[in-house]
């Protein structure tokens, strides 16, 4: 909505929206009752102390494929901030237990993004092999994942850690799994990696990523005469794309420079740098439905009830949190 909009909903002028929002002014409790039902979120949301975080700040890191425009991005930042202090509400009152956690382990004490991949892997004693579901890995170890569909498919994953808050990844579910997986990871090297931003942390995060999903002395032997069709067959085994792969092959010295290229001129030939011909189920987060089970079972909380928690009327928070009729109570 814009601010003229909201304005004539709330029957308000436009500069009072805009003081408010610059902090200049305060509303009357009247007026803040008439924005929030133009809103239509509960009054006690604008009341809210806690921070937003925004994209470029140290603890807001995001992977996205073309530049945004501005509004889109803005509405990107209030979706994930929303999400993350509904979810840390949602999780404030329980003794959530990990069996691991993300560490912060830095580039310049391990020497590169695949040791540190490695280290990160070894910590969560991930088996020898293929990751089967990464959302798992990351929500075991205490981080938050929501999945989305953006209507733009210029974003994949976003994160934000922020201090004293668990680790919160979003994913658009617009792109495919196995893009989101890699996105994923990404993410999950920044984290690990990353306090400031500075150059070069795209492509450790990239490498990190790799490493990650793709470890060197394992796919190493399976790259070999790299080509369309076992790209193909190897896709489905490591979940990651057909792309992924060939690159993989190429950094890991299996094909040249040349060899990769003709992949990627065959890739577009076919239309598959678009969307590739073997797809791979989307993976599910359930960290936060335990939640809200949890709290409907153990503590007897109805629907309403968490709604109120989280700052939203009920019809929202049950298309939001307990679609289907996933209802518990
Ligand atoms: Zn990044």
């Amino acid at each position: 909505m814009t601010m003229g909009e909201l304005a004539s909903r709330a029957g308000v002028t436009a500069s009072l929206i805009s003081k408010v929002e610059l902090g200049q002014r305060d509303m009357s409790e009247e007026t803040a009752k008439s924005v929030a039902a133009s809103l239509d979120y509960p009054a006690d949301v604008f009341t809210w102390k806690e921070p937003v975080y925004g994209f470029g700040s140290s603890s807001f890191y995001h992977r996205k494929q073309q530049s945004l425009p501005q509004k889109k991005l803005r509405q990107i930042q209030a979706f994930v901030n929303f999400q993350r202090i509904r979810t840390k509400r949602l999780s404030a009152a329980l003794d959530l237990d990990f069996s691991f956690t993300i560490p912060s382990l830095s580039v310049d004490d391990y020497g590169s993004p695949e040791e540190i991949a490695r280290a990160v892997r070894a910590a969560w004693r991930v088996p020898i092999g293929p990751i089967q579901n990464l959302t798992e890995w990351i929500e075991a170890a205490g981080g938050f994942v929501v999945a989305q569909e953006f209507d733009t498919a210029k974003i994949n994953a976003i994160s934000v850690w922020p201090p004293g808050e668990h680790p919160f990844f979003v994913i658009n579910t617009l792109l495919p799994a196995c893009n989101l997986r890699f996105s994923l990871a990404h993410e999950l090297g920044h984290l690990v990696m990353h306090d400031v931003p500075e150059p070069g942390q795209e492509q450790e995060a990239d490498r990190f990523a790799a490493e990650f999903l793709m470890p060197a002395v394992e796919i190493k032997p399976q790259l070999r005469d790299m080509n369309l069709r076992l790209a193909a067959r190897l896709k489905p085994v490591w979940r990651t794309s057909m792309g992924a792969l060939i690159r993989r092959a190429r950094d890991l010295e299996l094909i040249t420079d040349r060899q990769h290229t003709s992949l990627r001129v065959q890739l577009s030939q076919n239309g598959w740098t678009k969307q590739e011909p073997v797809s791979i189920p989307h993976e599910a987060p359930n960290l936060i439905p335990e939640i809200v089970r949890v709290h409907h079972v153990e503590h007897g909380y109805s629907a309403s009830d968490l709604a109120d928690m989280v700052g939203l009327h009920t019809p929202e928070w049950l298309e939001t949190y307990e679609p289907r009729g996933l209802r518990a109570v």
